[in-house]
């Protein structure tokens, strides 16, 4: 076991490697270290997460593996998470359609397996990846170029600590949604029958039962994204 990584070892860290952030419960500074994934106010108790968390060094350092081994799924999912709403900053609509898709990706994951961690992480950065015209980037003051949204997805895995594997998987399965490309690993059919899903519920106030049955036989690539989309919608 490693107990330090050249990446993560303080003495060369730079002065912004160390920050203070404001507690989001009382205001008062609390200090992090980049590398700290969660750490308690000392004033008032509340324990909260590094919004500026860099475990960057994991994505090629050897020993990433007991580095990060100790984030567990839900502190993953936490982490990407406020990622995405720092993205959207405030642009309610689009955090809620990047938490309902990690919801159902989730809920077909535990069906159908895949691998939990590509699964949550191309979920919940689908919406940023994706970039619809006139939404959530644009919305957000950020760049709506292809490019700039993927380098933002991958830097936002890049400092959660994921693996080179990971980054490329996601990236890959952001872009073949995105150029409507042929879908085959399990992981991808998760990802985009969970985007499905989010979809109908804004389709399902325009179609009538006829064309909602429809469209659910025709889209899904899953049978547990079917089923949900069934019991959802008809
Ligand atoms: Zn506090």
């Amino acid at each position: 076991m490693v107990s330090k990584c050249p990446g993560q070892d303080t003495r060369f860290w730079g002065p912004d490697d160390i920050y203070s952030v404001e507690c989001p419960k009382c205001g008062r500074a609390v200090e992090f270290f980049k590398d700290d994934i969660r750490r308690r106010c000392r004033h008032c108790g509340f324990m909260f997460l590094n919004p500026r968390l860099d475990l960057g060094c994991a994505t090629w350092c050897q020993y990433a593996e007991q580095c990060v081994g100790a984030m567990g799924r839900d502190e993953f999912r936490e982490i990407l998470t406020l990622a995405v709403k720092d993205y959207f900053d405030g642009d309610r609509e689009r955090i809620n359609d990047s938490l309902k898709i990690l919801e159902f990706a989730e809920r077909i994951l535990e069906k159908e397996g895949g691998n939990p961690k590509v699964v949550i992480a191309a979920a919940v950065l689908r919406e940023i990846g994706l970039g619809e015209e006139d939404k959530g980037a644009h919305k957000a003051g950020k760049s709506n170029d292809e490019g700039d949204r993927l380098d933002v997805v991958k830097a936002i895995l890049e400092r959660s600590g994921s693996t080179k594997e990971i980054v490329e998987e996601v990236s890959q399965i952001i872009q073949e949604q995105l150029h409507n490309r042929r879908i085959d690993t399990l992981n991808s059919k998760i990802v985009y029958d969970a985007g499905r899903l989010a979809g109908l519920s804004a389709d399902s106030e325009s179609l009538n039962k006829a064309q909602l049955k429809e469209a659910i036989k025709e889209t899904f690539l899953t049978p547990t994204g079917r089923k949900i989309a069934e019991e959802l919608y008809l």
